[in-house]
This record gives C-alpha cells, sequence and structure tokens, in this order.
C-alpha cells in the first residue's frame, strides 16, 4: 500500500541525511478522506494522524481510539479560540499555535489541567497574507511570550508558498528552531518531505501521497 512506499521514502531520506532512522515521526494526514481508507491504514499497524478540522476530527478518532487502543491525532489546521478547550481533549498535539489570544487560551486551558498536548507554534515563512501564522520577524519574541506563559512548545511548524521551493523555508524555520532552543520541525507535505527530511524535519505532515485525493465541499 502507498503507507509502505511512503515510509521507505522516509527511511531513504533519513539515511541520505545521515539520520538516525526513526527520527522522523510520519503524520497521515486524514482530513477529508472516506472512513474505509483511513481504517486500512489503521490496520496496517500506523498510528500517528493529522486532521485540520474540530469538528471532523470529533466524529472520528473517539471511535477509532476505542476500536484501535492508543492513537496520536495531532491538529494541523487552523484553531479558532473558542475550539481551543476541545482540541486540548481531542489532540496529542497542536502545530498551528499562530496567535497571541490562542496562546494564552491554551496556556490557561494547560494550568487548568496540569497537562497539555505537544505545541507548535506555525510560523508564516513566506510572509503570505492569506496565510495563518507568525511573521518570521515576531517569532522569537512570539516564542519567549509562550514561555511566559508557561505554554510548552517543542517546535515550529510552516507551509511554504504553492509552487516556490520549499527548501529555503525549510531552512530558515530549521534555523528559527536551533535558535530559540527548540528541537520539534513540523515541515515537509506529499509534494516535498524529503527535502523537509533533508532540512530537519522531526514530523512530516502527508496526506494524499497515502490516502489519494482528497473529496472536498
Ligand atoms: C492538508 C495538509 C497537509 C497534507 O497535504 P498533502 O499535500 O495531501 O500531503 C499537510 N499539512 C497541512 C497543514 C495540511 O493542511
Amino acid at each position: 500500500m502507498p503507507l509502505d512506499d511512503i515510509l521507505a521514502r522516509i527511511r531513504t531520506a533519513e539515511s541520505a541525511a545521515n539520520r538516525a532512522a526513526g527520527s522522523v515521526t510520519l503524520i497521515a494526514v486524514s482530513k477529508l478522506q472516506p472512513l474505509d481508507r483511513v481504517m486500512a491504514v489503521l490496520k496496517a499497524g500506523h498510528r500517528v494522524f493529522g486532521e485540520n478540522y474540530v469538528q471532523e476530527a470529533q466524529g472520528k478518532w473517539p471511535a477509532f481510539r476505542e476500536r484501535f487502543g492508543p492513537l496520536s491525532v495531532h491538529m494541523i489546521g487552523p484553531l479558532q479560540t473558542n475550539k481551543a478547550k476541545l482540541a486540548m481533549d481531542l489532540f496529542d498535539a497542536i502545530h498551528t499555535v499562530d496567535r497571541p489570544s490562542l496562546a494564552e487560551k491554551l496556556a490557561r486551558l494547560a494550568q487548568d489541567r496540569g497537562r497539555a498536548p505537544e505545541m507548535f507554534v506555525q510560523v508564516n515563512t513566506g510572509a503570505e497574507p492569506q496565510k495563518a501564522g507568525i511573521l518570521p520577524g515576531d517569532a522569537d519574541a512570539f516564542i519567549a511570550r509562550c514561555r511566559d506563559l508557561d505554554l510548552p512548545i517543542a517546535g515550529l511548524m510552516c507551509i511554504p508558498p504553492e509552487g516556490e521551493d520549499s527548501t529555503p523555508h525549510f531552512r530558515a524555520l530549521a534555523e528559527m528552531t536551533a535558535r530559540n532552543g527548540l528541537s520539534g520541525l513540523s515541515m515537509g507535505m506529499s509534494g516535498d518531505f524529503e527535502a523537509a527530511i533533508a532540512a530537519g524535519a522531526t514530523h512530516v505532515r502527508v496526506g494524499s501521497a497515502i490516502f489519494g485525493a482528497r473529496a472536498y465541499g
């Protein structure tokens, strides 16, 4: 199945970059995919998934967790502040901490619960006006602000501009991550995950290359 091909390509990319086998986590992005395709990947033994919509995730993953046991489900889509509480219950990681109001809300919820999912700050490396994320020039201050709030940040995440070479964006994000003493690097999708691994990705988010085209609408 395509999952095995992607896993093999990840191993090859790790080895080409002189990185340990297994140092990259494959997040299988299951948003807007028919349940039978997701089930096939679960049955093949994969346990790490990504979703973009809180409601869609809520309708899918509690039942899958009951049936398949422990799973790791990552939120990779924009998160509305009024869904932050639900997201804290549903997800094992949130890759889209992208503004102060959301960081403050998540920090308050984390304080109340005494635990939190793994958090990534989304950086808008291409400074695209339509795209979510902290601007590169504001990233260091934002990460410091998250630390002040006691919000544990594992790393940074980016979605490079479409139609551009991703590598300079991946390198810039890796540099920002190192500069801030972080280690998590969520970057790389179906079309560019090998380049992301070469630049140091610890988490790649691959959807259509595993599951096929998504049903939009
Ligand atoms: C949908 C999505 C992906 C997966 O994209 P593919 O091109 O299907 O691999 C990865 N990251 C984010 C943030 C997404 O929204």
